[in-house]
Order: C-alpha cells, then structure tokens, then sequence
C-alpha cells in the first residue's frame, strides 16, 4: 500500500536536508525526511565545520587553476583525480574549464556574494531558533603564506573580497605570531579574517537542527529511494524496502547522489564529487585559537568541541571508488611540520563526498518537469555555510513568495546549453 498524506518529504538527511525540514516545520508544513543513513551521517557530519561567509571565489577562480598542474603532478598532493575515472569526467572538467572565464567568474562571484550575504543571518537566526546558537564560534579564521610570491598571488582575490564588503587584514611578525602562537617560522604572512565563524562540531549541528524540526513535528524515514515519478497532482516516490510514498512535493537534497534522482525527472545535471579527507585528533592536539587555513597545501586546521580535525584536499574519484587515506596522513604530516608540538596520534580519519557543479554554485530551483519537485543541492565545499539560505530559498518556492535574492544563477536550466 502507498504512503499517502505526505505534504512534504525531503530526500537526504544532510545538513541541507535537515535546514529545510526545520524551516518548512516552522511554518506548519507537515514534513518527512527520508535517509538510509539516518541524519547527517554523511559527508555533513565530518567536515570542517565553518561557516565561511566571506568566500565567495569559485573552485574555477584564476588562482586556484593556475595551482592545477603543478598539484596534479603529486597523486597525494591537494587536488588530484583518480586517473581511472578520468573518462568519465572530461565533460564536467571542461565545464569547469568555461566556470573560469572572466565574465563567468564575475557572475560568480556576484552570485555567491548574494547568497553569502543572506546566508549568515539565516543561519545564525536558524540556529538561535533551534537553541543551539551557542555551537557557534566567532573567533574567525588565519589564512597563512610561506612566500612573498604566494601572499601576492592571493591579493586579487582579497580585493574582490573587499569589493563585496568583506573586511580582512593582512599580518607579519608579532601580530601574526599573537594571532596564533606556536606556528612553524616558515610562514611569513597571515591573512585574518574576523567575520568568519566555525562550528563546535558540524554533526552536532545538524542533530540539534533535527531536533528542532522534530519537535515541530517532522518526521524521519531510514529508507533509500530508487526511482521518483510525477504528475500534476502528485509525486511518487519509490522505496527500496519495497514501500511506495506519494507526496504532494518533495524536495532533493542527497548531496552528491541528487544528479541520479534529478535524471528520473529528466534533468541532466553536471555533479561530480570532490571527495574531502581528514583526521580527527583528540581535544587538546594543540592550542588552537582559530581556524587555520593552509591554501597552498589545501587544507584547513580547525578547533572543534570533540577535537584538532586537520583535513581537507581534493580528489575527484566518483562514488564509487575507495578511499585513499593516505591523503589524511599526508596532511596531518604537513600539519606536523606546520604547527610544532602538535599531539598527532589519536586520530580518527574520515573522507567526506563534496557535492561539487562546475561553477561552484548551489541547484536550488524547480525541476524542468514539474513544480512539485524542487532541487537543493550541489554547495560544493559550503554545504554548512549555505544551508539555511538554501532551506529559506526553497521555502520561499514552495509558499510561491518571491525569493529573498534573485535565484536564476542558481537554476538547474543555467546547464542546457
Ligand atoms: C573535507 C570536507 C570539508 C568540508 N568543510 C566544509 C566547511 O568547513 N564548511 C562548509 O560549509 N562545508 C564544508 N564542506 C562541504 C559540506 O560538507 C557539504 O557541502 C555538505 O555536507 C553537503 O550537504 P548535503 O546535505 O547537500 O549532502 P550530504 O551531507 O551528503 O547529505 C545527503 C544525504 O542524502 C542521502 N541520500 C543520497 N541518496 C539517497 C537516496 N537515494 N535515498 C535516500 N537518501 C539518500 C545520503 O545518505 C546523505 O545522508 C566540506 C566537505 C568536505 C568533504
């Protein structure tokens, strides 16, 4: 017998998943969740834990492909591809490729700007609703470079970053020595960056988001959806415990599986995975003021209640491949030489799956079917960051009020051509 009676299910418990069940909860929408992981079990649970408002340039942006092939050429290095899923990759990459160009890099990073000025009181209004307003840091984050030449190279960016009203400053010697003791002396400039936030920990996040939804009255299903179908009236859901679920509209937000559903509805969209990877090291590893950003060697340090998670790193490699851990090795290695005195056994080790389009911008919109299926996936590396932005933009969607910012840059029609 289908499972009728359902005005909203959304498909994917992570933390995009889970913001838009509390903010459709709220609003007195009946609303389930299904998941065969549970919530926030994935890639939301494990990841760096910032909400990073202030970044706004594109994966694609000038910088980050002129660092390409030097890094390519080192399989362990911050961005690799797994040379087996090569082939089937070329036409994201090429899309990619195009994500650079000037003129798109500026719609870009206008559009990311939008979006990231709307995300920050949302997310932080969400979590003070949810009464977990006090798993957030304020405490910001350092950017760190070895050379002259690489704090150069990063200037261009931090100008476009002070154009879209981002304040920073750049430190030397004592100042950066203060704004965090006990570094390596190779370093000899730091970016700070006072706005930017981190969260105790990610997973907590997202169970006490859960618990928020819940107590207005949403529901989770542990199931994993094989096929979805619709017609005007409805939306049926097929389940692979057999089960079969109409729903009035449902919203996909299964991170970087959402392409595989998208297509049931006859969308084709570029999503990839850029699989993440870290270490988890117990509270106490060091005494860490902030987030420690290490952009040269792609990867971040940061302060969490449950302890020094050391991580970060590219790898485009697909679904389906194993993971590689001794990416997490090598950077907690580097993290080693970085920050002397680092307590470094203990940890635990975890790889996450990004859900990453060419140009670095989220899927949020109607599928080209019907309008009783909507997109919210594909934030790439700000899927915490962006999740409550996304979850007011689909609400707005669904209770057909003009979105809070324009959402054409973030159509899945932005695609077809
Ligand atoms: C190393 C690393 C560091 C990161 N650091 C940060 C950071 O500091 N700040 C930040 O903002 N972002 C960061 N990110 C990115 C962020 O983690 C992701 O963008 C975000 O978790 C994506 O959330 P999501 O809800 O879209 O997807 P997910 O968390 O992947 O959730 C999708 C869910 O859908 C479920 N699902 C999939 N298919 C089906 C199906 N057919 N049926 C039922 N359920 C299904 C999955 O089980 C999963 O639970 C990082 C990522 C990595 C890997």
């Amino acid at each position: 017998m289908p499972k009728d009676n359902i005005d909203i299910l959304i498909i994917g418990a992570g933390i995009v998943g889970v913001a838009t069940a509390a903010t459709l909860a709220e609003s007195g929408h009946k609303v389930s969740v299904v998941d065969h992981q549970g919530i926030c079990e994935g890639t939301s649970s494990g990841n760096a834990g910032a909400l990073a408002f202030s970044d706004i340039l594109p994966m694609a942006s000038k910088g980050v492909l002129a660092k390409v092939p030097g890094w390519l050429m080192d399989p362990l290095g911050p961005f690799t591809i797994r040379p087996s899923y090569l082939p089937r990759l070329l036409p994201w990459l090429y899309r990619f490729w195009r994500a650079s160009s000037a003129h798109m890099l500026e719609r870009t990073v206008q559009a990311q700007g939008a979006m990231m000025r709307q995300a920050e009181p949302e997310m932080l209004g969400l979590m003070r609703r949810a009464g977990i307003g006090r798993m957030v840091r304020e405490d910001g984050s350092l950017e760190l470079y070895e050379t002259e030449s690489e704090l150069n190279a990063s200037l261009p960016g931090w100008s476009a970053k002070r154009a879209a009203g981002i304040s920073f400053e750049h430190l030397r010697g004592n100042q950066l020595r203060e704004c965090q003791p006990g570094l390596s002396s190779r370093f000899i400039a730091g970016t700070f960056v006072p706005g930017w936030k981190t969260v105790s920990d990610p997973k907590h996040v997202g169970q006490g988001l859960w618990a928020y939804a819940q107590n207005k009255g949403a529901v989770d299903l542990r199931d994993k959806v094989l096929s979805i179908s619709a017609t005007d009236e409805k939306v049926t859901v097929q389940l692979a415990s057999g089960q079969t679920i109409n729903a009035a509209k449902i919203v996909i937000a299964a991170g970087a599986w959402s392409h595989q559903l998208a297509k049931c509805l006859g969308d084709v969209i570029p999503l990839e995975t850029e699989r993440g990877y870290n270490t988890t090291l117990p509270v106490g590893a060091f005494d860490l003021k902030r987030q420690l950003i290490f952009s040269g060697h792609g990867f971040v340090v940061t302060p969490l209640e449950t302890g020094i998670r050391v991580g970060g790193a590219v790898e485009l490699g697909g679904l389906e491949l194993p993971p590689n851990f001794k990416r997490s090795e090598i950077m907690l290695k580097k993290a080693e030489q970085f920050m002397p005195g680092l307590q470094s056994k203990g940890g635990r080790q975890w790889m996450g799956y990004r859900p990453s389009t060419p140009d670095s911008l989220p899927v949020i919109g109607f599928s080209s079917s019907t309008r009783n299926v909507l997109y919210a996936f594909g934030h790439g590396h700000l899927g915490l960051t962006q999740s409550a932005i996304t979850a007011r933009l689909i609400s707005d969607l669904i209770e057909n009020q003009e979105p809070s910012i324009p959402i054409d840059p973030y159509s899945p029609k932005r695609f077809r051509s």
